[in-house]
């Protein structure tokens, strides 16, 4: 009997799936495969958080597969050698999977699926992640888009497909043997030291939670999204990204939730909130976009006089913005919420991430490494799109010249402080007009309050405004001939 390898990556879920469907549809076995390839030339390995969620999806999964018969192969090493392997052990003779946007692995990809064709196996692979892949979107002169309001009115007039049905048959076709697999512990994805308490706390990976969430978030949170998505002590975004990361639901399947919105009223998007939420869908869409056209720009600025912009070298200040010790309340509460939660609201990591590259002037290289570290969500398009972004140095990017100052940031999206005072505990009775600025408190509220600046909370690492002449110095020094 003949079959398919169903090779899972960043697709972990069996609704909206085409590899799989297309499998079941073909006929013969199945046999699903996930492969840990941190072998691969110029791979992104996952960071730890990334892998924190990974294990746990990967074990969803497989009991979702179990259910319907079938099992997940787990192995590690070098994709190539793996499946090759596979197709031996098995005598499959098809290989499915869904497309991922990652330069080093549309390289790896595209070799394989010639090596296999040669072999006279059918190697095919599809579209789960994107509502509109890059290779399909081109500007009026053949290019690719580098803003993204022409971007996203573009991608408007095209056609989205609905999400694939998911395989009716159950249970999948077993092949003769099962193949030997490793143990998901083998995999070694989770941490061995115990930091992970506050992740698990926060999340559920896989894919029924990630149903559940979209769900829960188009019913009751969608038409609100526009008013409350700013304010990081509301739950008023949908808490999606690492689930859209890792493919445990696909833009399909929420594109599609939100238009059965509209089935009454024939407006769609049925609200302002709709319209504001497919706009941040288009914004990862953007990243991908950019990603696939300029896949230097992990590392190098994609305008490129920011190559010889001065960022400095400071592993002490570094260390302190990591551990929110930086004196600046917002800020620290949002690199905190990181480091427990993996997660950051989208307005903190603006601040954040200004406050790195400007503030600090270090660069948004070492700010993205650490998010990539410590990410539930990290996505190589969407963390270098943030980080280009705020250093002022990408596509359709915040210029430089304009600077987030911590203290009426903090005191616009959170006014009474509660955001702060829930990640700094040791702010949390200073009164709200000096939460964001507690040097500024006279010594008696500071005393009400139990903080001693210097020994319970630090002192700001720099002075606001000199930092500010200081970047906008080293910005004007760039521009130099
Ligand atoms: P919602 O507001 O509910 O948005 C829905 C979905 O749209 C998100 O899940 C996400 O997939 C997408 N989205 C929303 N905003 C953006 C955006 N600005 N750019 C790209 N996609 C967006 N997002 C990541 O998924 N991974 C990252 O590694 C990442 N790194 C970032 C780094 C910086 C410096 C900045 C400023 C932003 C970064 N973002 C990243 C974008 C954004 O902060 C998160 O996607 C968002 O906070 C996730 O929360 P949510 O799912 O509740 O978002």
């Amino acid at each position: 009997m003949s079959g398919t390898i169903v090779w899972f990556r960043r697709d972990l879920r069996l609704h909206d799936n085409p590899a799989l469907s297309a499998a079941v549809a073909r006929g013969g076995f199945v046999v699903p495969l996930f492969i840990l390839d941190d072998e691969s030339e110029g791979h992104w390995r996952a960071g730890a958080a990334s892998r924190w969620w990974l294990h746990h999806s990967l074990a969803r999964l497989d009991e979702s597969l179990r259910a319907r018969g079938s099992q997940l192969v787990v192995a590690a090493g070098e994709s190539a050698a793996v499946l090759r392997a596979l197709i031996r052990k098995t005598g499959a003779t098809a290989v499915h999977w869904n497309r991922c946007y990652e330069p080093a692995i549309i390289v790896r990809d595209k070799k394989i699926k010639a090596d296999l064709t040669t072999a006279g196996i059918e190697a095919k692979s599809f579209n789960a992640a994107l509502l509109f892949e890059p290779h399909t979107v081109r500007n009026s002169t053949g290019g690719p888009f580098q803003v993204f309001t022409p971007y996203w009115k573009h991608c408007l007039s095209l056609p989205v497909e609905a999400p694939v049905k998911m395989a009716k048959t159950a249970p999948f076709a077993s092949p003769p043997k099962w193949p030997a697999g490793l143990e998901l512990g083998g995999l070694k994805l989770l941490p061995t030291i115990n930091w992970d308490a506050g992740l698990a706390k926060t999340w559920l990976p896989g894919e029924a939670a990630a149903r559940k969430r979209m769900k829960q978030f188009v019913a009751s949170g969608l038409a609100e999204y526009d008013e409350r998505r700013n304010f990081p002590t509301e739950a008023g975004t949908s808490s999606l990204s690492p689930h859209l990361h890792f493919g445990e639901i696909g833009p399909r399947q929420l594109w599609s939730a939100i238009h059965s919105l509209s089935k009454e009223s024939g407006v769609f998007p049925a609200s302002r909130g709709g319209m504001v939420f497919l706009k941040e869908l288009g914004w990862r869409e953007f990243a991908h976009h950019l990603l696939y056209h300029f896949p230097e720009t992990p590392e190098q600025p994609l305008r490129i006089e920011f190559a010889k912009f001065p960022w400095r070298k400071n592993a002490a200040q570094l260390r302190l913005w990591q551990r929110g010790l930086t004196g600046y309340p917002i800020v620290d509460a949002g690199m905190r919420q990181l480091w427990q939660t993996g997660w950051m609201h989208n307005r903190v990591r603006m601040i954040v991430a200004s406050f790195l590259v400007k503030h600090l002037r270090l660069s948004w290289q070492e700010g993205a490494e650490w998010f990539w570290d410590t990410l539930v969500d990290a996505d190589l398009a969407n963390n270098t799109l943030g980080w280009q972004w705020s250093a002022g140095c990408g596509a359709d990017a915040a210029p430089y010249f304009r600077i987030f100052n911590p203290i009426l940031q903090g005191a616009k999206f959170d006014p009474t402080g509660a955001y702060v005072r829930r990640f700094v505990p040791e702010l949390a009775a200073v009164p709200a007009e000096f939460i964001h600025q507690p040097w500024a408190a006279p010594m008696d509220a500071l005393a009400e309050a139990a903080v001693t600046l210097g020994r319970d909370y630090p002192h700001p690492i720099v002075d606001h405004s000199e930092a500010r002449e200081a970047a906008l110095a080293a910005f004007k020094s760039m521009r130099q001939p």
